[in-house]
C-alpha cells in the first residue's frame, strides 16, 4: 500500500525529490485524486450508514405506508452506494496509475544530477594494452564459431542469437560458477517463472504497459515475459506477514530475461551487448529497513568480488539521482572495460529499494519482541508489521560477461584464454581455439 497520507503530509520534500530524480510524476494530480477518494468514501460512508438506519426502522411495527416508503428509501439508498463504490473503484485505479510513477525517495549520500553526475567509487584494474590489432567479440566469434546472429535474425529476428560450441560452455560454466560462488555467502539458489503477472511487475516498480516499455506483454493475457528475476522473487513473498527471525531472507536467482530494450536504438546495439533475451543470476535481499545500507555494501562487495576474481578491469559507481529508476533509493553500477568498445559498458547494477517494492507488494514482517511486555495488554502487545526493505543486484549478466571475457582474454594467435576459475564448470577447458 502506497503511503498516500505520508505523501501528503511531506509534501514539499516528495516535490522536491521528484525534480532531483528527473521524474515527469504528477504529485499535485496524486493529492487531488487522493482528496477525492478520501471524499467519496466518506460519502458511500454516510449512505451506508443511512441505510442500515432504514433497515433498523424496518425491524420495528410499522403502518404498511410506512413501510412501503422505507423500502423505496432502501432501494434508492443501495443504487446510490453501488454507483459510488464503482466510481470509487475507478478513482483508486487512476490513483495507483498516477501514484505509480511517484519515485522512491534519495539516500542522503547520492549525487545530484544526470548520468553524467554519477560519481566514482572504486576503480580496480587497467584497461589491457594490446601489442596486435584486437577484435571486437563479433569478429572473436566469428572466427572461433561461437555465435549465430545471422540464422537468429532469420528465426526471432534482430538482437537476438545462438551460441555455440565453447560459448554454450562459457554460458554453462558462467551460471553454475557463479551461482556456487553466491551460495557460498549464504544465499538460498531458486529458478523462477519467467511468465508473470501484469500486476505483479507493475508492484516491483516496472511499467507493463505502454509504448515505451520494456516488458513483453502477453496478448490476451494478463501476463508479461519477465525482465528480471527480481520481479518473480520480488513476488514470492507478496502479500504475506514474515517474522523477524527469518530476515534476512537472501536468494540468488537464475532466469531467462526478455527485453523489447525500446527507445535503445544506436546505444552500442551490436552484437551481445544488447540483445532482447539473455541469461541472468540475480541477488535479492529482504531484511529489516535499518540493514539495508548495510546489505547494499554486502551486495557490492559480492558482486567486485566476483568480477575480480574473474581479472576484469572495471570501476564502481554510485549513480546519480537523475538515473535511479522509480524503484532505487541508492543504486550502484559496476561497469568493465570493454575493448571491443574502446570503453567501460555497465555489466551489474545493485539497488537499494527500500520499502518501495515491498508497500506495493505487501511484503510485511513482526518484530519476535512484544512491543510492550505488560501482560495485561495481552493480544495487543504484539508490536504492528512493518514493511521489510528490499534489494536487487547482478551477479553475472552472461551475454556482457562474454563480450568481457571474449575480448580482454583474446591472444595475438586468435584465441581466448579462460579465467582460472572458470576452467573446472567448462569441462576443464583452458583455451578457446580456432577450429581447424
Ligand atoms: P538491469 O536489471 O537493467 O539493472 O540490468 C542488469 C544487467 O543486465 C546489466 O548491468 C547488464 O549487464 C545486463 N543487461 C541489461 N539489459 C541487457 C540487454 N538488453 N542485453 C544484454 N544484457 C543486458
Amino acid at each position: 500500500a502506497i503511503d498516500f497520507k505520508w505523501i501528503r503530509e511531506n509534501k514539499d520534500a516528495v516535490a522536491a525529490n521528484i525534480k532531483k530524480r528527473n521524474s515527469n510524476a504528477n504529485l499535485e494530480l496524486v493529492l487531488q485524486l487522493y482528496n477525492q477518494m478520501l471524499n467519496l468514501q466518506k460519502e458511500v460512508e454516510r449512505l451506508r450508514a443511512e441505510r442500515n438506519a432504514v433497515a433498523n426502522k424496518m425491524k420495528g411495527k410499522l403502518e404498511s405506508f410506512e413501510r412501503q416508503k422505507l423500502i423505496e428509501e432502501g432501494k434508492n439508498l443501495k443504487e446510490g452506494i453501488l454507483k459510488l463504490e464503482e466510481d470509487l473503484l475507478k478513482l483508486t485505479d487512476e490513483l495507483q496509475q498516477e501514484a505509480q510513477c511517484i519515485p522512491n525517495m534519495t539516500h542522503p549520500d547520492v549525487p545530484i544530477g544526470g548520468e553524467d553526475s554519477s560519481t566514482i567509487r572504486k576503480m580496480v584494474g587497467i584497461p589491457r594494452e594490446f601489442n596486435f590489432p584486437a577484435k571486437d567479440h563479433l569478429q572473436l566469434g566469428k572466427d572461433l564459431d561461437l555465435f549465430d546472429f545471422d540464422a537468429a535474425s532469420e528465426v526471432s529476428g534482430s538482437k537476438f542469437y545462438y551460441l555455440k560450441n565453447e560459448a554454450v560452455m562459457l554460458e554453462m560454466g558462467l551460471i553454475n560458477w557463479t551461482l556456487l560462488e553466491v551460495m557460498k555467502r549464504g544465499f538460498t539458489p531458486l529458478t523462477t517463472p519467467e511468465i508473470v503477472r501484469s500486476s505483479v511487475v507493475e508492484k516491483c516498480g516496472f511499467q507493463p504497459r505502454g509504448t515505451n516499455t520494456q516488458v513483453y506483454s502477453i496478448e490476451g493475457s494478463d501476463q508479461c515475459l519477465i525482465g528480471t528475476a527480481e520481479i518473480p522473487v520480488g513476488g514470492i513473498h507478496m502479500d504475506s506477514i514474515l517474522s523477524a527471525s527469518v530476515l534476512p531472507l537472501k536468494y540468488v536467482a537464475v532466469s531467462h530475461c526478455f527485453r523489447t530494450e525500446a527507445g535503445a536504438a544506436g546505444t552500442a546495439t551490436r552484437g551481445l551487448y544488447r540483445v532482447h533475451q539473455f541469461s541472468k543470476l540475480e541477488m535479492f535481499i529482504l531484511c529489516q529497513p535499518e540493514e539495508s545500507d548495510f546489505y547494499h555494501e554486502e551486495l557490492i562487495k559480492i558482486e567486485e568480488d566476483l568480477f575480480s576474481s574473474l581479472g576484469l578491469h572495471y570501476k564502481t559507481l554510485d549513480m546519480a539521482s537523475g538515473d535511479l529508476g522509480a524503484p532505487a533509493y541508492r543504486k550502484f553500477d559496476i561497469e568493465a572495460w570493454m575493448p571491443g568498445l574502446a570503453r567501460f559498458g555497465e555489466i551489474s547494477s545493485a539497488s537499494n529499494c527500500t520499502d518501495y517494492q515491498s508497500r506495493r507488494l505487501g511484503i510485511r514482517y513482526r518484530s519476535s519482541e512484544p512491543a510492550s511486555t505488560n501482560p495485561k495488554k495481552g493480544k495487543g502487545n504484539l508490536s504492528p508489521p512493518q514493511f521489510v526493505h528490499t534489494l536487487n543486484a547482478t551477479a553475472c549478466a552472461v551475454p556482457r560477461m562474454i563480450v568481457c571475457l571474449l575480448e580482454n582474454n583474446q591472444q595475438e594467435d586468435g584465441s581466448v584464454v579462460i579465467p582460472e576459475q572458470l576452467r573446472p564448470f567448462v569441462g576443464g577447458l583452458e583455451l578457446i581455439q580456432p577450429k581447424s
